[in-house]
């Protein structure tokens, strides 16, 4: 008894500690897209911490990763990696006070290995003192605050929130008659919804001012002045998270489709949530602990998510008419198990073969998975969409690998994009406008 009293005691300590050092340092977040990664920072400030994103944004930090690997790794290391020694190479900082917030998995895929690998090259470069923050579960976010059930609550929110955003972005800008007047909108929407993340708040207040300022970001969507006419072919984004996600990394392809007349519905993060909240539940079952407290514990945060989700979402119901994502996660994994089976094959790959089906249902005129070049979830998907295709009235699905080199995008996409409209005169299944369409 009072040797587990001592263990608690030292474990919070322990977990006292690492906060207080990690006050004492200014984190910086890669910036896998541009809205998520201020919002967390945002939150983070909240509870004190200073945070900002890292500047991993402008081609000179893959040249500048480059230097220190030897090749063998996938992009998103490379973008990650050289706006941590971007931040570190400026003049006066000390290493003491940086921390990178670095996430790891473990499982087959090279992520797992990518904060090992940073940690020994910034250790060779000198860097040896700065904290790779990596939230564990382990000890429920307790070395990031002392509020972290809050924490984890309120990223939820933001995850939601800039997903939403990103989803009004994507489908608002191919019908913008004034170049550049939704990047605005969307980019002060994204500062507005950031503003309250910072404050720190309860949590039922902090959520009803989110909503309202929602509401008022939605407004100013709705305020720009557009051309919203039917028949722009509708491409479906699908691919590893960071490159479809990352603008520098995939040659702002999203823009590229729609310069050429398209427009984009991309997978987003809450989709990836949703998997691995999936993921959780059958570790648990696979453990032996379907009737546990922390099966309880998984069910509650799920059900609390759903619901929050749904609160966010309703005040954008007929503005992503036609856009909406399955109620659950098992929806897509079913649809893509006659190509991948899903607890065999994890992962992205999994989740890209079924959105491709799910989007075809939807009535998308294409579909383009964006992977980085040698990752195993482009590989694997793009061996099963021929099949896909073919059992789908032959939806064009193309595939897209970056490595940071640039490619002559504007080509391949060129030919996509007619094969996309030769599909969609003689497509069956018919898309569903939003309402400011003006057709139901
Ligand atoms: S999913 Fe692919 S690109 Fe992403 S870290 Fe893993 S191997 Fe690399």
């Amino acid at each position: 008894m009072f040797s587990r009293k001592k263990e608690k005691g030292e474990k919070e300590k322990r977990l006292a500690e690492q906060r207080a050092d990690l006050r004492n340092r200014k984190v910086y977040i890669p910036q896998m897209n541009y809205a998520g990664p201020r919002a967390l920072a945002a939150l983070l400030r909240s509870v004190g911490i200073d945070a900002d994103v890292s500047p991993d944004d402008t081609p000179d930090v893959i040249a500048l990763a480059e230097r220190y690997l030897t090749g063998d790794e996938c992009l998103p290391e490379k973008v990650t990696l050289g706006g941590f020694l971007k931040v570190l190479m400026q003049e006066g900082v000390d290493p003491k006070k940086v921390a990178f917030f670095m996430p790891t998995a473990s499982g087959p895929c090279r992520f797992g290995q990518y904060r090992v690998l940073i940690k020994k090259i910034l250790t060779d470069l000198g860097y040896g003192d700065v904290l790779l923050l990596s939230p564990s579960s382990y000890d429920g976010y307790k070395g990031i605050a002392e509020a972290a059930t809050e924490l984890i609550r309120t990223a939820w929110w933001a995850i939601v929130s800039t997903d939403i955003l990103t989803k009004m972005l994507h489908r608002t800008r191919p019908y913008e008659i004034h170049k550049g007047d939704t990047d605005e909108v969307f980019e002060k929407g994204v500062q507005m919804i950031c503003d309250v993340f910072e404050k720190r708040l309860p949590l039922k207040q902090k959520f009803h001012l989110l909503r309202e300022t929602m509401i008022q970001v939605r407004d100013m969507f709705r305020a720009i002045p557009a051309k919203y006419e039917p028949g722009r072919p509708l491409i479906g984004v699908v691919g590893e998270i960071f490159c479809r996600m990352n603008v520098l990394s995939n040659q702002d392809l999203i823009r590229k489709v729609e310069e050429l007349g398209g427009e984009c519905w991309m997978s987003d993060v809450s989709e990836w949530i949703w998997y691995t909240n999936r993921e959780t539940i059958k570790r648990l079952i696979d453990a032996g602990k379907r009737f546990s407290i922390d099966m309880l514990k998984e069910k509650i945060k799920n059900k609390i998510q759903r619901r929050d989700e749904h609160l966010l979402l309703e005040p954008f119901k007929e503005d992503l008419r036609g856009y909406e994502e399955p109620e659950d996660i098992n929806i897509l994994l079913k649809l893509g198990l006659p190509y991948l089976p899903v607890d065999g094959a994890l992962g992205e790959m999994v989740l890209s073969v079924g959105k491709a089906v799910y989007l075809y249902e939807k009535g998308a005129d294409g579909i383009i998975d964006i992977s980085p070049f040698t990752c195993m979830n482009g590989i694997a998907s793009e061996a099963v969409y021929p099949h896909l295709s073919r059992d789908h009235d032959n939806i064009p699905i193309k595939n897209f690998y970056f490595d940071g080199t640039p490619v002559d995008l504007e080509r391949d996409l060129g030919i996509f994009m007619e094969l996309v409209r030769n599909y969609q005169r003689r497509k069956r299944k018919k898309r569903v406008y939003p309402k400011c369409f003006g057709v139901d």
